[in-house]
């Protein structure tokens, strides 16, 4: 008798509910992880988080190793690799944990039908506060507002008390052969991935690590500090979170417990945990509006008139040479680091969709491909939400004014000065300002569109498509 346990974006020992539950029968437990390329394009792993991924494997498989157990890796439809892995080790459960995204939902569905004829097959929830399905309006539907969703969550019940890692973990007398890492090929040829990590420290141990520093320095003054990109002033928890080196149960136990020895923290650790309810959110939206992947929530911007030719300020944008400096530098960190500050995410996606009239889903896709924490429901609803057709969206006419925006939440400049070098001699009054046309700034480009008139613009597309009678052209 062994026990399978497919981890997924569980990437821990603590508080993972399959694998404890494996070890708890007192069998044998084989940890297996799988390069599956499904088959939906939203759900391939971006080039940033396949780097990101090849690090927490190293992490995970020696943690598990401490623990006397071995990770196997394999590589192809988990559809085909897990029979023959049931089949090879005479495994007579499955155990994994669940994951909430359309294609990997119904992969998982129609895997726990076929093999229940083989073995027990259970699954579990790790990597949300609760399942999408059990908070639900009082009608039965779901939530797309976020504040009464949060309280409804918070009635519901946010503190579970974590599981404990297994002391150890049972291995079988043959351990069934594994791929090397590196044939895995998540690294890149040409290896940009060095300078981008070395910004990071990857693991479950590095994220509790992270998550515990962060709470007495971080969790004071959150509320304001949070809004400023050029302190540190978040917990960086995203890509953790995201292929689950730590729990949101975990952070929520913490953080509480924490609270309960700190009272004069209170303010600023509950608005931390808040924004762990937005992470819930994202998912819960996701869970019962799976078409959003692709299609915006709000039906009437399937009529918006996109700019038809825009590859080259598409180019401009990504490459963090629009223009307006904080936009680049928003763009650039993106970029050097694979993890962009949460104020600057919305101001890069609100001048993409509203100034340039790039269809949002041209930046989720950029995003994905480059953020180390790139999450298919946090990365929908960041886009749609700054593009005002998704969940709780911004309205229509608030266009994020990227100098005001600058001067507001970078007011000295640090920010731009960190990563637009080109700007770092201006004064903290000029250095959010575009360059003016006849201005002697060689190498930082003109504007990529001037903001009024693409505001003006935008704004009458938008009252357009809220007339029953529009149609595009
Ligand atoms: C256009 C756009 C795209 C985004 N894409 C992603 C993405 O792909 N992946 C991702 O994790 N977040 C995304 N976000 C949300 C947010 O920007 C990041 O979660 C946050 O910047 C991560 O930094 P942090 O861990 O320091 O956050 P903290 O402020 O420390 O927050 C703690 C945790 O709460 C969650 N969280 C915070 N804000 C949000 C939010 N607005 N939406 C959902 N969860 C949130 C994250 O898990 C985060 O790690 C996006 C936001 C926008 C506007």
């Amino acid at each position: 008798m062994t026990v399978l346990v497919w981890f997924r974006q569980d990437l821990r020992l603590t508080d993972n509910p399959a694998l404890y539950h494996a070890c708890r029968t007192g069998e044998p437990v084989i940890p297996v992880f799988i390069d599956d390329p499904l088959p939906t394009s939203v759900s391939q792993l971006g080039s940033a988080s396949r780097v990101w991924l090849h690090h927490s494997l190293q992490a995970l498989t020696q943690d598990l190793q401490a623990s006397g157990s071995h990770l196997i890796l394999r590589q192809g439809s988990a559809s085909v690799i897990l029979p023959q892995l049931l089949a090879e080790t005479g495994a007579t459960r499955l155990y994994w944990n669940r994951l909430y995204d359309p294609a990997s939902l119904q992969r998982d569905r129609q895997l726990k039908e076929s093999l229940r004829q083989v073995c027990e097959v259970r699954s579990f929830n790790a990597s949300l506060l609760n399942e999408p399905w059990e908070v639900l309006k009082a009608d039965g539907t779901p939530y797309k507002v976020f504040t009464p969703f949060w309280q409804a969550m918070l009635r519901y019940g946010i503190q579970h008390q974590p599981l404990p890692a297994p002391a150890q973990i049972p291995a079988p007398a043959q351990v069934p052969a594994s791929l090397p890492l590196d044939s895995l090929k998540l690294l890149p040829h040409i290896r940009w991935d060095i300078g981008m990590m070395s910004h990071w420290q990857v693991g479950e141990r590095a994220a509790l690590h992270k998550l515990l520093n962060f709470l007495p320095i971080g969790g004071k003054d959150y509320q304001q500090a949070r809004d400023l990109p050029a302190h540190s002033g978040t917990s960086r928890l995203s890509p953790h979170l995201h292929f689950g080196e730590i729990s949101p149960r975990q952070v929520v136990w913490l953080a509480e417990q924490f609270l309960a020895e700190n009272a004069t923290a209170d303010s600023g650790v509950r608005h931390f945990i808040r924004e762990i309810g937005w992470r819930e959110f994202a998912w819960h939206l996701l869970y019962h509006f799976p078409h959003t992947v692709e299609r915006p929530l709000d039906e009437r911007f399937t009529r918006f008139p996109w700019a038809e030719n825009h590859e080259e300020i598409l180019i401009r944008w990504q490459r963090g040479q629009t223009g307006y400096p904080i936009i680049d530098a928003g763009m650039r960190e993106l970029w050097q680091t694979g993890w962009m500050h949460n104020r600057v995410r919305m101001i890069v996606a609100s001048l993409l969709c509203k100034n340039l009239l790039v269809p949002w889903q041209k930046g989720e896709n950029w995003f994905r491909d480059t953020l180390v924490d790139a999450d298919l429901a946090s990365n929908v609803l960041g886009w749609q939400w700054t593009a005002g057709c998704g969940a709780d969206a911004a309205p229509y006419f608030r266009i994020f004014n990227p100098i005001l925006q600058s001067q507001k939440f970078d007011p000295d400049g640090d920010y731009i000065r960190r990563w637009v070098p080109e700007l770092r001699e201006r004064s903290s009054k000029q250095i959010h300002l575009p360059r003016e046309p006849g201005e002697n700034k060689q190498n930082y480009p003109l504007p990529v569109v001037d903001f009024k008139a693409s505001r003006e613009q935008a704004l009458s597309l938008f009252e357009k498509i809220k007339q029953p009678s529009f149609r595009k052209t």
